[in-house]
């Protein structure tokens, strides 16, 4: 498959956008991250990379989602992976990168990881790199925090920075995905939580509740409901009050829960089914919010257009 007016030589891969189930943020560490454990669960919006041989190095954008703050040079995190790949594989060609984004931007749902894992994948495969997905993981894990999960998909538990990560089962869970016009950026809601414990201990949990692992397992979110824990919240709703009243809306239409989507401002509402996600976005646009049903988990990064041919990996 090949999207319309995209290059015959170019490589189209997507990742998904994430959501953290459970988000315990411990003390900072010396190198200015923050110890966690966190199960991240990927959901159903994608972010579309293609990549191509060009001339000059360059990066569009398109997409549905506010596109305002997405720079559009060598600090986007789709250009760092490529340079990463580059280095480790001895290549200087340019290349044009378009990303086509779903995922709220600057939400707390991982889009810029998103973006990285697809790159990871793309030029892998245009460049016929033949990286390992154990090399493109430690390569993800020096861009961002998130972007290892991204590239694994699925339903993991995270540690140390988030990016040392264990695979987990879980059936299938609906939720809807209330995005906000306000963007945060992930580094200020980190101080601002700093700021709101000093002073107090912040040392995590050793493990996962295992009812939660329960949940997952069988699939029951009435199970799940009381594991849905995200330290960031009071950070989150502290640099945007209008959190609280998203929140306050998906429990006054009937949502099993709602929280806020990793460091925010994105709101999640965990629904019964794939109904009742779709009757909760209608009430949500009936209150003048845009809403998103989603299902989770879905597979990591993953090529749309694989090459075939001598010059592929096969
Ligand atoms: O790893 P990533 O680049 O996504 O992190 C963005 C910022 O979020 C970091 O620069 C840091 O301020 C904060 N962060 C943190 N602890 C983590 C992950 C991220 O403090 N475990």
């Amino acid at each position: 498959m090949r999207a319309s007016g995209t290059p015959d030589n170019a490589v189209v891969a997507r990742a998904p956008g994430k959501i953290n189930l459970m988000l315990r943020v411990g003390p900072p560490r010396p190198d200015g991250f923050h110890h966690l454990l966190t199960v991240f669960q990927a959901v159903d919006i994608w972010e579309t990379i293609t990549v191509a041989p060009a001339d000059e190095f360059s990066i569009t954008v398109s997409g549905d989602v506010n596109l305002g703050e997405i720079p559009l040079d060598g600090s986007n995190i789709a250009m760092k992976a490529v340079a990463a790949v580059a280095a480790r594989l001895g290549r200087t060609d340019a290349v044009s990168i378009h990303i086509d984004k779903q995922v709220p931007v600057g939400g707390g749902m991982g889009g810029g990881s998103a973006d990285a894992a697809a790159t990871l994948m793309a030029i892998n495969e245009l460049w016929s790199g033949g990286l390992s997905q154990v090399a493109l993981l430690e390569i993800a894990a020096s861009l961002g925090s998130d972007v290892p999960f991204l590239l694994e998909g699925g339903t993991a538990v995270g540690r140390k920075r988030g990016d040392e990560l264990k695979l987990l089962h879980s059936l299938k869970f609906h939720w809807v995905v209330v995005p906000s016009p306000h963007h945060l950026a992930t580094p200020e809601v980190y101080r601002r939580l700093d700021e709101i414990r000093e002073g107090i201990d912040v040392s995590l949990p050793g493990k996962i509740p295992s009812r939660l692992l329960d949940a997952l397992y069988i699939g029951e979110p009435d199970i799940l409901t009381p594991h849905l824990i995200n330290d960031m919240t009071p950070a989150a709703i502290a640099l945007y009050p209008e959190i609280v009243d998203t929140l306050e809306m998906g429990l006054a239409i009937g949502a099993r829960a709602a929280m806020v989507s990793g460091s925010g401002p994105t709101c999640v509402f965990l629904a019964t089914d794939s109904a009742h996600a779709q009757s909760l976005v209608a009430l949500c646009q009936e209150r003048g919010h845009h809403a998103v049903a989603v299902s989770s988990p879905v597979r990591g990064a993953h090529l749309v257009s694989p090459r075939s041919g001598p010059s592929g990996p096969g």
